[in-house]
């Protein structure tokens, strides 16, 4: 009998025996740094000559590993691969299934330090980020094993006495997921894991600045039972063989998160019904954010603050969830401004390989950094420089926290998803017109509201129009089973990851009446 649920603790690196077991891990890791690896196509490894580089956001001397790039003619043979293997997948017992995520969870579980480790290395991540985003990967594959084992007897429905009606969930087939790079590791699991309990054959697609913990990620699940060509491993630029997987007549499904345009084009393309396609392809797409955290005048003001910083400036902003926006009641828009810039200029900003004192590391990549810094040049036209707007890619790409204040809620740097260290400060004139101001972006994803007053709460609840709301605290860090996750509008087709319907996506409900 397996325990009920319960999401993985965080580790505490002020405890010096956490802080000790990090460090041991990062060297261990530090000495793997620069191998290369192969693409996996139904268990088979397969090195190609072209290789993505994945370096060290925080050192862009250091490289963390040299990783093979598929071809079409990879894509292909992994797609009959998957689909071969579906006919033998699908038919295993879910409970299983599950099993395998059950061992692979606990397997990561003792090598924590290790996968977080690869985080840091890779995609940069502070300690603490690295860590929460390892317990994340570990949550998708303990919640959805639980989910299968619930949903594998299908739904009650009525019989008459002469019949026998059946109503059972069966899986699609085979499945691309497309990772992005900023839950490296968590959403890249998840969103393999979720359609493979359920049935389906997967080939992964992972982020291109970060294959190298999708590959550890691999190892885990052959060697806890995995059976060859259920999930196939093959990296590649959307341009190569993204497309290629969504165009794909073959294709059942695509599971993909990333940014809106992306998202789109996904979308698009995968509702073209190709020669030979004898389906309506499902897509789930997670997409991008332009999160607000609303500040009331009956509020507790350091909160506030404190609320918004972490949220804006927790690895960088580089979470879909971030806050770009505070919308502030113009009665403490002075007081709670004033307190995020001081606590924001306390910020420090640095690698995260070799040291846990930095509270930030570094944007992704070079376009990344290119990226920011060109809404930093636009900020300073569209408001007040408050905190931070300075960078330096000598060494790896570093961008202070910023903050801009007075930006129009039609301002660019309102509208458009940054996904860097920048929040915009606006000043609402009440408490509906802050909500009005949280609603007016496309997108959809996250938002919170700060404030002592229950019928404004209450208010918001009802009309602040995001997939996750909070009150009185940030607007990042949803826990899997807890806080299911996923955006309205523009932020994506709220598939709500690590929710209790998100293994429903990847299956088909099948009516048997058997009549006597
Ligand atoms: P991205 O869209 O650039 O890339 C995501 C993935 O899509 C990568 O694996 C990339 O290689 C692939 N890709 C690129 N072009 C493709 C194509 N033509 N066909 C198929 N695949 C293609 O996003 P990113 O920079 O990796 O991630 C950041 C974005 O992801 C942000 O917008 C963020 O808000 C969003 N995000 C959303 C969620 C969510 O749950 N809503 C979670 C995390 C990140």
């Amino acid at each position: 009998m397996v325990v009920p649920y319960k999401h993985e603790p965080f580790t505490d690196f002020t405890i010096e025996e956490n802080r000790k077991e990090m460090e041991a891990a990062l060297k261990l890791v530090g000495g793997e740094l620069g191998k290369e690896y192969p693409l996996i196509i139904g268990g088979e490894r397969v090195m190609t000559e072209d290789k993505f580089v994945s370096e060290n956001p925080g050192n862009r001397k250091q490289v963390v590993g040299y990783v093979s790039k598929a071809t079409q003619d990879h894509a292909e043979k992994a797609h009959k691969i998957a689909d071969e293997t579906f006919e033998t997948w699908r038919k295993w017992k879910p409970e299983h299934r599950a099993n395998v995520l059950y061992r692979a969870s606990a397997m990561i579980r003792r090598r924590k330090h290790e996968f977080s480790a690869y985080l840091v290395y890779e995609a940069g991540k502070p300690w603490k980020e690295a860590d929460a985003d390892t317990a994340e990967a570990i949550d998708f594959l303990e919640y959805y094993a639980r989910q299968i084992n619930r949903l594998k007897n299908g739904m009650p429905i009525n019989s008459r006495e002469i019949e026998d009606n059946q109503f059972n969930y069966i899986p699609l087939g085979v499945g691309v997921t497309i990772s992005p790079w900023n839950f490296a590791f968590a959403i890249m699991a998840g969103t393999v894991a979720g359609p493979m309990v359920a049935g389906n054959t997967i080939l992964l697609k992972p982020a291109t600045t970060t294959p190298v913990v999708a590959y550890k990620f691999m190892e885990v699940l052959e060697e806890a039972g995995m059976p060859a060509g259920v999930v196939n491993y093959i990296p590649g630029s959307g341009a190569e063989i993204g497309d290629y997987l969504v165009d794909h007549p073959r294709t059942r499904f695509i599971n993909f998160t990333g940014s809106r345009d992306v998202g789109v084009r996904i979308y698009e393309r995968a509702a073209k019904v190709q020669k030979g396609q004898k389906w309506l392809k499902r897509v789930i797409a997670e997409m991008g954010g332009k999160d607000t955290i609303v500040v009331d005048k009956e509020a507790d003001l350091e909160l506030a603050a404190e609320s918004i910083v972490s949220s804006a400036f927790g690895f960088s902003g580089q979470k879909c969830s971030a806050c770009s926006r505070a919308v502030i009641h113009e009665d403490v828009y002075d007081q709670v401004l004033d307190r995020a810039v001081e606590l924001t200029k306390e910020l420090t900003v640095g690698a995260t390989f070799n040291d846990n004192s930095n509270f930030m590391g570094p944007v992704n990549d070079q376009a990344a950094f290119d990226k920011v810094m060109k809404y930093v040049e636009i900020g300073k036209e569209e408001g007040r420089l408050m905190a931070g707007g300075e960078g330096d890619d000598s060494e790896g790409y570093f961008v202070k926290p910023t903050i801009f204040a007075d930006i129009d809620p039609e301002a660019r740097l309102m509208q458009e998803e940054i996904f860097g260290p920048v929040v915009a400060f606006t000043k609402a004139k009440d408490f509906d017109h802050a909500l009005e101001i949280a609603n007016n972006t496309d997108y959809g994803l996250t938002g919170a509201v700060i404030s002592n007053n229950r019928a404004r709460l209450e208010q918001a609840r009802e009309d602040f129009h995001v997939g996750n709301l909070y009150f009185n605290r940030g607007c990042t860090g949803a826990i899997v089973g807890y806080q299911p996750f996923g955006g309205f509008n523009m932020s994506g087709t709220d598939s709500k990851a690590g929710g209790p319907d998100y293994l429903l996506h990847f299956l088909q409900p099948k009516t048997v009446t058997d009549q006597f």
